[in-house]
């Protein structure tokens, strides 16, 4: 089912959602089930799965010179995405990135996902690889996320790469795309960045999922504004209870976000990381109560691998 089907079906009352990665190369399926298994009873109506994009490492060959090799530390999404929906019957949303992929690649992933029954995908540009500037499309691939929703809108009408004038049968994903309450790091202004939000909506994107935040003002503000531009879909906000001390440094670093001083105060104060998650816990209970008073249709949380404090906060509201 879409996951605007699943807003609708819910009637105003908020759902509780989450986000997982795909384990680490090696792994198996038992230990991702082990990090959702703690959630499922809080009944989460849909199950996001993330996309990593690969990464280069360089080895020194005896000759001395560097070899760049290509890995890809997490993969697996459509297949995650595939069993998740078999063992638990719920749906899912497999993120879906531009970097890495050219318009074929693309295409087949979009076939897989709806031979597998799956109706929704969280299109995304995806960042640069770690040891580059900026991020480079792959040849022939996708710049930007609106041109990757042009790409799954095609499908959606009927239209495939391979000849515009044939008639294939068309896919019906449901689209989301990311939001950032306190802008995208690349973008001038925020008023830049609504104004590409706005378009990806105009293109085909049905909801919004927002970058993760702990200041709710800032989401308040973030509708507000994009209420103005005449973005009118839901606006799902992402939030992470945190979990250890570093996290108050390595957060606002690699997502661009601020921490309040109440909490960063909070959290610098506590004598170990098993405090400072508990900390993350009441906070996020705490935005999530007044997200959940705002009429938000959904909290969804980023787990970043780890299950244990969003399950306290589910357990507190859910
Ligand atoms: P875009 O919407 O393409 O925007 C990128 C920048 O370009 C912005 O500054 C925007 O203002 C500007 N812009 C947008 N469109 C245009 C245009 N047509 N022309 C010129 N400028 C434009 N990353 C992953 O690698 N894997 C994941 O699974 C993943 N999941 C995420 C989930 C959520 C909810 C969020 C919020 C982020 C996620 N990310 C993920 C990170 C995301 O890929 C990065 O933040 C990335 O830098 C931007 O992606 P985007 O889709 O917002 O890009």
């Amino acid at each position: 089912m879409k996951v605007t089907d699943h807003f609708q079906n819910a009637n105003g009352k908020t759902l509780f959602t989450f986000e997982i990665l795909p384990p680490l190369k090696g792994e198996n399926m038992k230990t991702l089930f082990s990090h959702i298994d703690p959630l499922m009873e809080f009944n989460p109506p849909f199950i996001d799965v993330t996309y990593h994009r690969e990464e280069y490492v360089y080895k020194q060959r005896e000759n001395g010179l560097l070899e760049k090799r290509t890995t890809r530390k997490r993969p697996g999404t459509v297949g995650i995405c595939a069993a998740i929906q078999n063992h638990y019957k719920v749906d899912t949303v497999p993120h879906l990135i531009c970097g890495g992929f050219n318009k074929e690649e693309t295409e087949n992933a979009l076939i897989d996902l709806h031979f597998l029954g799956i109706d929704n995908v969280l299109v995304l540009r995806g960042d640069c690889v770690k040891s580059e500037q900026r991020f480079v499309a792959e040849p022939g691939g996708h710049n930007y996320a609106t041109e990757l929703i042009g790409q799954v809108v095609d499908m959606n009408n009927g239209c495939y790469l391979d000849d515009e004038q044939t008639f294939h049968n068309p896919t019906d994903f449901c689209i989301g795309v990311a939001g950032y309450p306190e802008k995208h790091f690349e973008a001038p202004n925020l008023k830049s960045d609504l104004r590409w939000l706005k378009k990806k909506v105009e293109l085909g994107a049905e909801y919004i999922v927002t970058q993760m935040f702990f200041d709710n003002q800032k989401y308040f503000d973030f509708v507000h504004r994009c209420r103005e531009e005449g973005i009118n879909v839901p606006i799902i906000p992402g939030l992470k209870p945190m979990t250890t001390k570093t996290q108050l440094t390595l957060l606002p670093s690699l997502f661009h976000i601020e921490i309040p001083c109440e909490l960063a105060d909070a959290i610098e104060a506590c004598p170990d990381n098993k405090a400072a998650a508990q900390v993350g816990v009441e906070w996020a209970i705490q935005q999530s109560r007044e997200l959940m008073e705002f009429g938000v249709p959904c909290l969804h949380y980023y787990s970043m691998g780890k299950s244990e404090s969003v399950r306290k906060v589910a357990e507190a509201l859910f």
